[in-house]
């Protein structure tokens, strides 16, 4: 049997890049390993990579700089933070900033593997919409991951705003709520998880169409959100 799949860990704390590097190569993936922010982000950066796990505190750049970073030149990169127990604003800014999903710390081997083998097959599986919306403000070109705005100007998207657009817009006509958006849209497990990462995935594409922003994703007060009506 080959390997599966080449995965970075970035780790600064020895015992637990260990443990989760020979928890991985057990698991038959290739392992790549990196103890601070910058050789982490060098190795996310380089081609080849799978996927990444991600600590948040870290020497050199955080694991947030390194998620940003990432998600401008890789867009697409599974991404599963590490976090601390009881951390649950830097779970809600990491899944808002890109994070595919994350794992608290302590976990064990079996989950962990659990959450890297779903991620992997969840992004190999995530549709690519196609064709044009239109908006308030601007166009989206899912074909080109962009707005095109009315007022000139393109804005690019990344895959989770163009995946929720896709997902709004499959379901007009309804509010969707952000509890189904967690659980649609990055795929995970929404039971008592903080939905604030929603509210702020939204603001950023608001902000992409200008002004209009609140007129092309719409609030809908005590259910969630929906696409506004066709300019
Ligand atoms: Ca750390």
């Amino acid at each position: 049997m080959g390997l599966k799949a080449k995965v970075l860990v970035v780790e600064d704390e020895p015992a637990i890049r260990r443990g989760i590097a020979d928890a991985l190569r057990f698991a038959r993936f290739e392992v790549e390993e990196a103890a601070d922010g910058i050789s982490g982000l060098d190795r996310a950066l380089a081609p080849g990579l799978d996927l990444m796990l991600l600590d948040l505190m870290l020497p050199g750049r955080d694991g947030f700089e390194i998620l940003a970073e990432v998600r401008k030149s890789r867009p697409r990169l599974p991404v599963i933070i590490l976090t601390a127990r009881g951390s649950e604003d830097d779970r809600v800014q990491g899944l808002a900033g890109g994070a595919d999903d994350y794992v608290v710390k302590p976990f064990s081997a079996k989950e962990l593997i659990a959450r890297v083998e779903a991620v992997l097959r969840r992004s190999a599986e995530r549709p690519h919409p196609a064709g044009l919306l239109r908006l308030a403000g601007g166009t989206v070109d899912f074909e080109r991951r962009e707005i095109v705005l009315d007022g000139g100007g393109r804005r690019e998207l990344s895959p989770r705003e163009g995946d929720l657009l896709a997902y709004l817009a499959a379901n007009r006509g309804r509010a969707v709520s952000r509890r189904e958006i967690l659980e649609r849209v990055w795929g995970i497990d929404a039971e008592g998880l903080d939905t604030r990462a929603v509210d702020m995935l939204v603001a950023r594409l608001r902000a992409k169409f200008g002004p209009p922003g609140d007129s092309a994703v719409l609030t809908v007060r005590g259910s969630g959100y929906s696409l506004g009506d066709t300019a």
